[in-house]
């Protein structure tokens, strides 16, 4: 079994412009980069298909304050039915952040995902926490978009030493930090990181890290805390699941890896 635990997914309707917008964003020195799918729910199953993936997690980013409602409506449209499931998203500086998440919870949504870079928040801050804290009183997920990201500009806002600080706040046994605990910041990732009950996604890293340094996370984090991920359309959905069986890992922690995990957070049998 395999499952995804980082997808990308938007409406029919604004699919295609989406995903050409977020090519045009790509930084220069990450260019070119280009998407695998064309960005819509068909596109995923076939990739899914294609690609022996069971189960994909679906993703949304509210980029500002107004569009939750329209997300996270869609969300609950797609979630739970041919293997897809969605988060829900927010935007942490929405005044009626807090009904959201009611709703979120309401329509059944396992959890949300916040993108401290998109939405220009710094993970340790005020705000932040007190989201973070009420999705731990709600038992919801929070994906969390870590380290640096293709299409902005520094200051990056969910460094590992700045997510470290929120667990003076919260237990953190529910929050996911993507592409490895903070995408190319992965020597902070082992300093302030590695061992702490944050699990870490395998999203969008195959191309960045070493197999030695990403084996070291592995094995020190542990197994059990670490989710395959592929961050598709921006990563063929199955080239991670690949690499990671060619890696020296036992099948306990390949078991952990591609499904176990997953299926434990999402509380799927
Ligand atoms: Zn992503």
């Amino acid at each position: 079994m395999l499952t995804d635990f980082h997808t990308h997914i938007f409406p029919d309707k604004i699919a295609d412009k989406t995903i050409k917008l977020l090519e045009s964003n790509i930084r220069e020195e990450y260019r070119p980069h280009k998407a695998e799918l064309r960005g819509t729910l068909d596109a995923l199953k076939q990739s899914m298909h294609e690609n022996n993936v069971d189960i994909s997690l679906v993703l949304p980013i509210a980029t500002n304050v107004k569009q939750s409602t329209t997300i996270n409506n869609f969300a609950a449209s797609i979630n739970g039915i041919d293997g897809i499931y969605s988060l829900g998203s927010l935007h942490p500086m929405q005044s009626d952040w807090e009904s959201v998440l009611y709703d979120i919870k309401e329509k059944g949504l396992k959890g949300i995902k916040l993108h401290p870079e998109y939405q220009q928040f710094y993970i340790d801050s005020k705000e932040s926490i007190q989201i973070l804290k009420k999705c731990e009183e709600f038992d919801l997920i929070t994906v969390l978009h870590s380290g640096k990201d293709i299409g902005i500009d520094p200051p990056v806002h969910c460094t590992p030493e700045r997510l470290s600080h929120i667990l003076d706040y919260v237990k953190g046994d529910k929050i996911v930090a993507a592409h490895l605990g903070g995408w190319k910041l992965w020597d902070d990732v082992e300093k302030y990181l590695v061992g702490t009950p944050i699990y870490f996604d395998t999203a969008f890293t195959l191309d960045f890290i070493t197999d030695e340094q990403l084996l070291r996370i592995i094995k020190n984090h542990g197994s059990e805390k670490i989710l395959h991920a592929t961050d598709s359309p921006w990563e063929k959905q199955g080239r991670m699941a690949k690499h990671l069986s060619a890696l020296p890992l036992s099948e306990e922690d390949c078991n952990n890896i591609f499904y176990k995990n997953a299926k434990k957070l999402l509380k799927i049998g």
